[in-house]
C-alpha cells in the first residue's frame, strides 16, 4: 500500500514534495514492512512513527528533514537502532532511517574511512581489517556506529587510542534546515566539538570520516572465577590498574554461565565472574601483565587465543540479540572500594535473569588524554565504568528486572562520581552532558526549532 494524503492530514503538499525524487521506501503505518522497520534492538519499545523515510542517499535524508519541518513533526534518526532507551524511534514522529546507508570506503594511505551514517561496527571492521587498520569502537559488531560515535564509544582499543568520537575527522551533515554541509574543525568548530560525545541531536550525520589506527594480532585471555573468589579477584584487579599499561583493556562481567563443555563443570549454570584481558599479542610486557592479573587468584578455567581485531570484534556477535527486553543503568566509580566490591557481588547473587550481567571495566589511558580534537565528551577522568545490563524475555518479568538494574546502581551510590555514560542510560534519564549551556547554544544555532528531538534532547538555549 502506498502513502496517501489522508494518512498524514495537513501535510499533503509536503508529502508530494517528498514523494517526488525520494529514492528509498516511504512507509506509513498501514504499509507492509512498517512494523519490521520501526522495531529496534530493545523489545521494550513499541513506538509508532507517523512516517518512516528509508533513505538511500544524502539527498533522501535532506528531503526527509525538509518534510518533517514542513509537516511540523519532530524527527528521530535511526542508525543501528541499538540505543537501549529507544531514541531512534518515537510515536508520531518522522523516523529518518539510515539503515540502508552502510557503505564504508577506506583510504589506507591517509588512514581514513568514510562510513555512511547507518553503518554498523561490523561494516567498519570488515572494510578496515583488509588494510590492517581499525577505528576504535564498541565490542559488538551489530551495534550502530552513529549512536555509539556521537555518544563517545568505548571498546577494546580505546585505552590505547581514545574514544570513537575522538576519531571523527569530518562529517557530511544534513542540518535542520535541510542543507548539506561537509563539516570539519576548520569550517564548523562548534558543531564538530558537539558531535564528539554531545549525544547527537544537532544534525543528521550522513557520513563520518574516521581516523584509523594500525592494529596487529591481539591476545585475548579470560578466566572464570566462582562467586566466593570474586572479591579477591576484584581487589587484585584494583591493585593492578595502578600499573596497567594502556595497551591492556580489562573487562569483568558477572553472569550466569552456560552448560556447554567449554565451561568448567563446577561453574555450569552458575553465577560467576568472567575477567577478560585484551592486549597486543606481540608485546612481551603486555602479555606478562595480562598473565599476572589472571593468575593473581587461581581461576576455575582459562581461555587464551591470539586473534585479529576483526576476529575479536566478531566474538560477541551472537550476544545481545535484537528483540529481547533490555534495561541498563550505569555509573562511573572513582575506585573499586571494598564496599563497592561487596555490593557488586551481592547484586550478582540477586540477579533475577540468566541473561543479565554486571560489567566492570577500568577506563583512563587515552580515554582521559583524548586525541587533541575538541570534544563534548564529559567523562574523561572517570576511572571505572560499571553497568547493570538487565536482559529477559517475559514481559511479566519487566518490573523485577528493571528493579534489579536500578537497585544495583543505587547500592553503589556512595562511591559513584558525577554523571553517567550517555549511551547506556535509560529513557527516563538525561543522556546529554548535564547542564551544559554551551551545547544548548550550539543546538540553538543549528536547530533552533528543535526538529531533532525524540524523547531525549539537548534543548536549544532560547
Ligand atoms: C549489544 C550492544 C553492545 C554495545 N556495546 C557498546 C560498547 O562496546 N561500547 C559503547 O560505547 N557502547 C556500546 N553500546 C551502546 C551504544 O553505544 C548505544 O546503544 C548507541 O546508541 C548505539 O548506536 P545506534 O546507532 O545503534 O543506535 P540508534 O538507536 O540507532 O541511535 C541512537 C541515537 O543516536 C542518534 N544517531 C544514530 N545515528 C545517527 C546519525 N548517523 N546521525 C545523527 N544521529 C544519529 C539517533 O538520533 C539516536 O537518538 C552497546 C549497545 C548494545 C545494544
Amino acid at each position: 500500500m502506498g502513502i496517501t494524503d489522508a494518512d498524514l492530514p495537513g501535510s499533503a503538499a509536503a508529502l508530494d514534495d517528498l514523494r517526488s525524487g525520494f529514492e528509498g521506501p516511504l512507509l506509513l503505518p498501514a504499509d507492509e514492512g512498517y512494523d519490521e522497520v520501526r522495531a529496534i534492538w530493545n523489545g521494550m519499545h513499541d513506538r509508532r512513527p507517523a512516517l518512516i523515510a528509508r533513505c538511500r542517499s544524502t539527498a533522501d535524508i535532506a528531503a526527509a528533514v525538509r518534510f518533517a519541518r514542513a509537516a511540523g513533526l519532530p524527527a528521530t534518526v535511526r542508525g543501528g537502532g541499538h540505543n537501549v532507551a529507544g531514541t531512534a524511534v518515537d510515536d508520531d514522529a518522522v523516523m529518518i532511517d539510515l539503515s540502508l546507508l552502510r557503505t564504508v570506503t577506506v583510504d589506507p594511505q591517509a588512514r581514513l574511512a568514510r562510513a555512511e551514517g547507518g553503518s554498523l561496527l561490523k561494516d567498519v571492521d570488515t572494510a578496515t581489517a583488509a588494510h590492517g587498520l581499525a577505528c576504535p569502537a564498541g565490542v559488538v559488531g551489530h551495534t550502530g556506529l552513529g549512536g555509539l560515535a556521537l555518544g563517545g564509544g568505548y571498546g577494546w582499543l580505546t585505552r590505547k587510542w581514545g574514544l570513537t568520537c575522538d576519531h571523527i575527522v569530518q562529517a557530511e551533515l544534513v542540518l535542520a534546515d535541510g542543507s548539506v554541509v561537509q563539516a570539519t574543525d576548520e569550517s564548523h568548530p562548534d558543531l564538530m566539538r558537539a558531535l564528539r560525545g554531545g549525544i547527537g541531536n544537532f544534525a543528521v550525520v550522513a557520513a563520518f570520516t574516521l581516523e584509523l589506527r594500525p592494529v596487529g594480532p591481539l591476545s585475548y585471555r579470560s578466566a572464570l572465577y566462582p562467586m566466593e573468589d570474586a572479591p579477591a579477584v576484584l581487589r587484585a584487579f584494583r591493585s593492578f590498574t595502578e600499573k596497567q599499561s594502556d595497551d591492556l583493556r580489562v573487562f569483568g562481567a558477572f553472569q550466569e554461565l552456560g552448560h556447554d563443555e567449554s565451561v568448567p563443570a563446577a561453574l555450569r549454570g552458575r553465577q560467576a565472574l568472567d575477567l577478560a584481558v585484551v592486549c597486543s599479542a606481540d608485546d612481551p610486557e603486555s602479555l606478562a601483565q595480562s598473565a599476572q592479573l589472571l593468575d593473581a587468584v587461581p581461576a576455575a578455567g582459562y581461555f587464551e587465543q591470539t586473534m585479529s581485531y576483526y576476529e575479536l570484534q566478531a566474538r560477541l556477535d551472537a550476544s545481545g540479540p535484537a528483540g529481547r527486553r533490555y534495561f541498563t543503568k550505569t555509573c562511573y566509580l572513582a575506585d573499586l572500594a571494598d564496599g563497592t566490591i561487596e555490593q557488586l557481588v551481592e547484586a550478582a547473587r540477586r540477579n533475577p535473569s540468566r541473561l543479565s550481567s554486571i560489567d566492570v571495566e577500568f577506563l583512563r589511558g587515552a580515554i582521559t588524554e583524548g586525541t587533541g580534537r575538541p570534544s563534548a565528551f564529559p567523562h574523561r577522568d572517570a576511572a571505572y565504568l560499571c553497568t547493570a545490563w538487565a536482559a529477559w524475555l517475559d514481559p511479566e518479568q519487566d518490573e523485577a528486572n528493571v528493579a534489579w538494574s536500578r537497585g544495583t546502581m543505587a547500592a553503589l551510590s556512595p562511591w559513584q562520581t558525577a554523571g553517567s555514560y550517555g549511551n547506556y542510560v535509560p529513557e527516563d534519564e538525561s543522556a546529554a552532558p548535564a547542564g551544559d549551556a554551551w551545547l544548548a547554544e550550539v543546538k540553538e544555532r543549528y536547530d533552533p526549532e528543535n526538529l531533532f528531538r525524540g524523547r531525549r534532547n539537548v534543548v536549544p538555549a532560547v
